[in-house]
């Protein structure tokens, strides 16, 4: 195991990036107001919170607090953020 990672981490060094908009949106957990992040691809200059409801409204979601355990559609929360940032993704397959 040890010397397979030790591999996959040399081979990332030169791998090639490509970057991508995306953006990531904070979302309020209803039970307990946890923070819960959802980050997605999205060529968007912009977001708005309309945008950002009607792209992640049906995503079933998950309060990422293990002593909360509320999940449910985001749709259900208040949306706080959205932030943009550039996802990079590697090249290769
Ligand atoms: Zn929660």
């Amino acid at each position: 195991m040890v010397p397979q990672t030790r591999r996959q981490n040399r081979m990332s060094k030169v791998l090639r990036w490509n970057m991508s908009k995306a953006y990531r949106v904070v979302f309020e957990c209803p039970k307990s107001r946890h923070n819960i992040n959802l980050q997605r691809k999205c060529a968007n200059a912009s977001l708005s919170e309309t945008e950002a409801m009607q792209m992640f409204g049906d995503e079933e979601i998950s309060c990422t607090n293990p002593n909360c355990g509320w999940h449910g559609k985001a749709s259900a929360t208040k949306l706080l953020r959205i932030l943009p940032f550039n996802w990079i993704l590697s090249a290769a397959t």
